[in-house]
């Protein structure tokens, strides 16, 4: 018997290795090498990149050549190429590099915009307001977005409330998406389900994006949750690269490959070639001398398995 359930034909992934994976990696991958990888992923079929974010070097060196990389790359049609900015300094970085989208975020904890983004959360809001001016007077289009809106390490549970406040905020600045990261994994399908309603209501039509992270191991779980209501476009990380950097050891998102693996054997089309994204995993575990915690780039090297 053929169950059918209303999920979305189609997903849109954004592959966030080159930032939110490499941003927890000491060992500095060189700018020419970010090149290749970028162009890997978009012969893989991936087409929306965050390719870098515009924040102080000194406090993530891994991204210290995001103005460089952004300035030189070969920008194919149809590929979305962005970056993550906390700040006013963050986008007009972003804008002067000749991207054509970023991804403006605050944080929904006080405790941690404090410690990640040196501001607390009231600044950041007047701040974000900032970027939303810059990036429209530039010409950008820019995903407003929140972190740790599912939960804080510092914090606990952060109040729905307090988020649909700030989400309907973003909305009336004019962002042109929004994005919910479960920045520390704690979100469960039923707080995914809850929350993400509510703002796909608030939203009208603008689209909503869901970043997720698997640090709890219920990653996958939250993607399943998330399309039964209809979200059709998460960010992933090639090998489940990152991790969250209050938690030693932690993994990281949910994987490219594992999340595509999963919806293509629901029928549900990406575009994305899985085998190629887990070649570039395996190739970036070499580099960084590390087993990354996603599944299906080890299983796909293992001729004994059948897994196509
Ligand atoms: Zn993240």
């Amino acid at each position: 018997m053929k169950v059918m359930m209303p999920y979305p034909p189609k997903v849109v992934i954004e592959e966030q290795g080159l930032r939110d994976g490499l941003q927890s990696e000491k060992t500095p991958l060189p700018t020419a090498k970010k090149s290749e990888l970028i162009d890997a992923l978009v012969d893989a079929g991936v087409r929306r990149i965050q390719v870098a974010s515009f924040v102080n070097p000194k406090r993530i060196p891994q991204m210290a050549d995001a103005d460089e990389l952004c300035a030189n790359l070969k920008q194919q049609p149809g590929v979305i190429y962005s970056a993550l900015v906390l700040n006013t300094r963050g986008i007009e970085r972003a804008a002067a590099a000749g991207l054509k989208h970023v991804s403006a975020s605050i944080s929904a904890s006080d405790t941690h915009s404090r410690k990640n983004a040196n501001a607390p959360l009231a600044d950041a809001r007047r701040q974000f307001a900032d970027m939303i001016k810059i990036g429209k007077a530039r010409g950008l289009t820019v995903s407003g977005g929140l972190q740790c809106v599912f939960g804080c390490r510092f914090e606990g549970a952060i109040d729905p409330e307090a988020v649909f406040d700030i989400v309907k905020e973003q909305l009336d600045q004019g962002i042109d998406e929004i994005v919910l990261a479960d920045t520390t994994g704690m979100a469960n399908p039923h707080s995914i389900q809850q929350i993400c309603a509510r703002v796909i209501e608030l939203a009208g039509g603008t689209p909503v994006i869901l970043h997720l992270h698997d640090t709890e191991g219920k990653g996958l779980a939250n993607v399943l949750a998330a399309l039964s209501l209809g979200v059709d476009h998460f960010d992933t990380t090639f090998g489940g690269i990152g991790g969250c950097p209050f938690i030693k050891g932690a993994s990281g998102n949910i994987a490219t490959e594992d999340l595509v693996w999963m919806l293509s054997q629901m029928g549900i089309e990406t575009g994305i070639d899985v085998g190629k994204i887990a070649a570039i995993s395996r190739k970036l575990e070499s580099f960084f001398k590390k087993q990354f915690a996603g599944k299906m780039h080890r299983l796909l090297a293992r001729d004994d398995i059948q897994v196509l």
